[in-house]
């Protein structure tokens, strides 16, 4: 019944730190791991409050800083990702922006590829310049444009790897050597890869940023995020941001991305094997004019996603001809898979980003993304591959 020390757990391979990875038993002894709904702590007395607040005395102090439960889901996600700390966060959103905005301060610059999901793209190209952030966008496909980018006051790099909905790959660790160059932090909004796909620490990555809302939770059942870095970062900058301004993960979600974690390998193989079936079966269609799928030799950065990542993903991207209209006639004739713009979950998901997660863009904006009015993402799920293809053959029918 005692709890497993972090040398035994460095140990342990990937699958076995997935289930058991930062378990923390009570004195009762439960086997799955327990909800600790509570937002203070107790102390003996004053003197134990005091040193608790100071830093001196290990224990939690408020729920807004700690949690038992949430501290078990960060340990375990730290230990899948090899990173020093995590700390969780309420949403996926609230993770990218504690993670620029705990270290970024006006007159600070930013470089960040252009093909980011919506609401990436509005943090760095809307909120940061407010705040006297100057930030430069590049086609993170190519590294001239990275390098022209970079200037001696660049702090961050953000990007996003493969990106949402086109799923570019970009090169981690050249755009990591990079940055290095100029002192800058590398963060990898690794979500489209999971971590298991990508090890985008091992790639260079200084910040590594998850919504697990996406497979981590994987059956739509609550939201999340996660911020994976070094110790260091945690206890100077991204600590003190996340305690006074508060977008803390719920004890009862955390409780769920657990439960999550433990089945992510699973799931995702099965995902990634559908998907790259699903991939191939628009390729071989011919009603479909590009599939985008890191997985299929087809794919224009298919040399660099083999090395970079272990499969294609769980989302395959497709245009159909006929723009709009023959999209929304095809969405309209799904029988099995949802329209509904969440992906990495149980369920097939697809969804329309010119009119959804993209319709803020200007049309030249969305046009230079690649995010043409046919262009459809699919989010492939668990389901056996042959309904999710007679589904879509259906589909394509006219
Ligand atoms: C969904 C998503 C986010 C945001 O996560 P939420 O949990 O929805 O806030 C950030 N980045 C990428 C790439 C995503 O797909």
């Amino acid at each position: 019944m005692a709890n497993t020390s972090s040398g035994q757990e460095q140990k342990w391979r990937r699958a076995t730190r997935l289930v058991r990875g930062g378990t923390e038993r009570s004195s009762h002894g439960e086997t799955s791991e327990a909800i600790f709904l509570t937002s203070g702590y107790v102390y003996d007395g004053p003197a134990e409050a005091e040193a608790r607040f100071k830093g001196d005395a290990p224990g939690f102090v408020y729920s807004r800083f700690g949690n038992p439960t949430v501290a078990m889901f960060e340990r375990r996600l730290a230990l899948l990702e090899g990173a020093e700390a995590c700390k969780a966060t309420s949403t996926g959103m609230a993770a990218v922006f504690a993670s620029l905005m705990a270290q970024l301060r006006a007159g600070d610059h930013v470089v960040s590829s252009r093909a980011l999901f919506g609401s990436c793209l509005y943090i760095v190209s809307d909120l940061l310049p407010r705040y006297g952030i100057e930030v430069t966008l590049v086609d993170g496909t190519d590294l001239a444009q990275w390098q022209a980018a970079f200037r001696p006051d660049t702090r961050c790099v953000f990007l996003e790897s493969p990106s949402n909905p086109t799923l570019e790959v970009i090169d981690l660790k050249a755009v990591s050597a990079l940055a290095k160059q100029c002192g800058a932090r590398l963060i990898v909004d690794n979500v489209f890869a999971t971590p298991l796909l990508q090890p985008a620490m091992d790639l260079g990555a200084d910040i590594v940023v998850y919504s697990a809302t996406k497979h981590i939770d994987g059956q739509g059942r609550c939201l999340g995020g996660a911020i994976l870095s070094s110790q260091a970062f945690v206890d100077d900058e991204l600590l003190p941001f996340l305690r006074h301004t508060g977008p803390s993960l719920s004890p009862f979600n955390a409780w769920v991305l657990l439960k999550g974690l433990e089945t992510l390998e699973l799931r995702v193989e099965r995902m990634c094997t559908n998907a790259l079936t699903i991939a191939n079966f628009f390729e071989a269609c011919g009603e479909v004019e590009n599939v985008l799928y890191p997985g299929l030799e087809s794919h224009p950065q298919f040399a660099l996603a083999q090395r970079q990542m272990s499969a294609g993903g769980t989302v395959v991207s497709f245009k159909l001809p006929g723009g709009k209209a023959a999209a929304f006639d095809f969405l309209d004739r799904l029988q099995l898979i949802d329209i509904s713009n969440n992906l990495g979950d149980a369920k097939s998901l697809i969804t329309h980003p010119a009119t959804t997660t993209h319709q803020r863009l200007e049309p030249a904006e969305r046009a230079a993304l690649g995010i043409s009015d046919g262009l459809l993402r699919l989010s492939v799920g668990l389901e056996d591959a042959e309904d999710i293809k007679d589904d879509l053959a259906q589909a394509l029918r006219r």
